[in-house]
């Protein structure tokens, strides 16, 4: 169940109601929808209180979505999520590379440069590696973050970085522009209600074996705890097939445009998890409708501490880009 207030509600009329629902026994989250204040409350669709006839409120949506702030039904527009001079939503193509970990700020300080003469918007670069086996390189972590601090000043970039651990959030949301929950982690639910408290956005991956509805119900944890600006990722799910690490479902663009208000992006190179084939999954994603590309690129591919084989050197990474480009222009999308 929804409410939606009416505009201007004084601070008592808004703690009356919220008191109202608290004594039901619910707990209210108070969400920004279309200009107006909504507040979201109980999956029920029937409480023992007639709150369309209450002071303040204009409207009560009994919704059998069940993530009611993520879909498209709640909202007539698309979210756009501005990031630096970017922004993540309908009218804009974004693209974001870099390395898959941050190694060393030499090597780090080059691939933004490179990447950023390219013609990429936003750096990405892992502190805090989730590596499948522990005797992994695990990441450079708080030096790591470090690193992409100084890398950012020295670039003028927005970056974005994985946050794996809450206690590491204060820290991270120092450095990061935007936070990235990690395809291990989609279903993290302590970390997802963190990061919706926080105020920047995040870029919430698919999870390895997760429906389409388990990723949007785990968007709606964020949303749902305040935090609107979510960007999802598809990144491959698990399939029978070991040519590419991954299945890029490529599906999943224009469908979960369709169910939901919010950006969608796709990563090839977690997805492919073999440089051949970035390319031509790149142009179908932005061809499928994604509102951008995350791209791992490398100095040295071939030496990478971390995902070498799925990793870009420059030059591909500047094929991709120039065709890109000419696949947005054709359907009339700006790349920045
Ligand atoms: C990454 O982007 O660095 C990463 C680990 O991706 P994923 O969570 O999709 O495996
Ligand atoms: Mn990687």
């Amino acid at each position: 169940m929804i409410l939606l207030l009416k505009k201007n509600l004084s601070d008592e009329q808004k703690s009356f109601i919220f008191g109202e629902i608290k004594k039901l026994g619910y707990e209210p989250s108070v969400q920004s929808v279309d200009q107006t204040e909504a507040i979201f409350f109980t999956e029920d669709k029937e409480v023992p209180f007639d709150f369309a006839n209450m002071d303040g409120v204009a409207k009560v949506i009994i919704s059998r979505q069940e993530y009611p702030l993520t879909s498209s039904k709640i909202k007539s527009e698309k979210t756009k999520i501005q990031v630096g001079p970017y922004q993540f939503g309908p009218s804009q193509i974004l693209m974001i590379a870099g390395p898959c970990s941050i190694e060393s700020e030499e090597q780090a300080l080059a691939i933004a440069r490179a990447v950023k003469k390219a013609g990429a918007h936003i750096l990405r670069g892992g502190a805090f590696k989730p590596r499948t086996s522990p005797y992994s390189f695990q990441g450079l972590g708080q030096e790591g973050l470090r690193i992409l601090n100084r890398v950012k000043k020295d670039v003028q970039m927005p970056v974005i970085t994985e946050l794996m651990d809450a206690r590491e959030a204060q820290e991270t949301c120092e450095v990061a522009d935007i936070l990235q929950i990690g395809t291990r982690n989609m279903q993290n639910f302590s970390l997802l209600k963190e990061v919706g408290k926080i105020n920047k956005p995040v870029l919430l991956k698919r999870g390895l074996s997760a429906t389409v509805k388990e990723w949007l119900l785990s968007a709606e944890y964020i949303l749902n705890q305040g935090n609107p600006n979510v960007i999802l990722c598809e990144r491959g799910i698990r399939s029978f097939d070991s040519e590419t690490r991954n299945l890029l479902d490529l599906s999943a663009v224009p469908l979960v445009k369709q169910l939901s208000h919010l950006p969608v992006i796709v990563d090839p190179s977690h997805a492919l998890g073999r440089r051949d084939l970035i390319e031509p999954m790149s142009l179908a994603a932005i061809a499928a409708g994604a509102d951008g590309l995350m791209i791992e690129v490398h100095d040295e591919p071939h030496k990478a501490l971390s995902d070498g084989a799925q990793a870009l050197s420059y030059s591909s990474f500047e094929a991709v880009i120039s065709k890109v480009k000419k696949i947005a222009g054709t359907f009339d999308l700006s790349y920045p």
